[in-house]
């Protein structure tokens, strides 16, 4: 990876997507004529807070080593405006795009693609990150084909977490309906969030809608705190078996102390089940 002051080195493209701070767009190395996905991200925007950048710059060379299922950095410079940040690029859209139109996910493709993002997250476990950002709109499909790699993307809130400092974290971040409960109360926070998370995102990919939507982000909030959702309307729930119940329910589990580990989701009979699962006639 290299650091250059000067993106002169590309061509840019089509708009990708955006979001808080950043806006990605398609970047085409004019030598190599190789497309990646570039993260410009303002200064003046960032209104000092250039750390956040550096942070995600630092995470992502930690856990460059690679994993199949992470958007690697690949180049990032600088302008006395942007800060410029170049990854592979991911033509499949977002799982929230996905979701969106399909309406919902059959269990066993759901099951795939959780057990493989589970798979990620521990290796980014393990390598002493928290994400604490994961949601579909940051889960990219690598090519537009139905079945593509799913890849975990945006590690703009991630943190470091050096060993022993288990639930240390103690600022309120993430997406609001996302958040794990010791977020919500300002607890101190770690790896258990991302299991939450993802609890939220299975229960999303299999109703299509996600649990503690509420009127309100008060209301949200005390949803998430009380852990108050159901697997209803039951028209949404008819065709899901009780174990991938139990597993958002086990992801959702209040107490972060409880709540299991990557590796312990792993083993869940839904992920580390080999039998095919039930799937309705269309
Ligand atoms: P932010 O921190 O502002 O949310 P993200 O890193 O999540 O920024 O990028 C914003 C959006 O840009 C993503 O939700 C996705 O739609 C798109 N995007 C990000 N990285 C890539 C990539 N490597 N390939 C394709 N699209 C991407
Ligand atoms: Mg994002």
């Amino acid at each position: 990876m290299q650091s250059r002051m000067a993106p002169c080195k590309y061509r840019t493209g089509r708009m990708l997507g955006s979001g808080t701070y950043a806006i990605v767009r398609e970047a085409i190395h004019i030598e190599t004529e190789e497309p990646y996905a570039c993260k410009i991200i303002n200064k003046q925007l960032l209104e000092g807070r250039e750390y956040l950048v550096r942070n995600e710059i630092a995470v992502l060379k930690r856990i460059s080593s690679g994993h199949p299922n992470i958007v690697a950095l690949r180049d990032y410079f600088e302008t006395p405006r942007n800060l410029y940040l170049c990854f592979d690029l991911c033509t499949g859209g977002e799982l929230f795009d996905r979701i969106c139109s399909k309406g919902s996910y059959y269990e066993a493709d759901a099951a795939g693609l959780v057990r493989t993002i589970f798979n990620a997250i521990q290796h980014i476990h393990n390598a002493g990150i928290v994400h604490r950002d994961l949601k579909p709109e940051n889960l990219l499909f690598c090519t537009p084909e139905e079945d593509a790699d799913i890849m975990i993307a945006d590690f703009g809130l991630s943190r470091i977490m050096e060993e022993g400092t288990l639930n240390k974290l103690t600022e309120i971040c993430g997406t609001p309906g996302y958040m794990a409960p010791e977020i919500c109360l300002e607890m101190g926070h770690g790896k258990p969030v991302d299991i939450w998370a993802m609890g939220v995102v299975t229960y999303f990919l299999l109703a299509g809608y996600t649990p503690f939507d509420r009127e309100t982000p008060q209301a949200e909030k005390e949803a998430i705190i009380k852990g108050e959702y159901r697997f209803e309307p039951e028209e949404y729930w008819a065709n899901v078996s009780d174990t991938a119940r139990d597993f958002v329910q086990v992801c959702l589990t209040a107490d972060p102390v409880h709540r299991p580990t990557a590796a312990q989701a792993l083993q869940h009979k839904w992920l580390a089940s080999t039998t095919p699962y039930f799937v309705p006639d269309p």
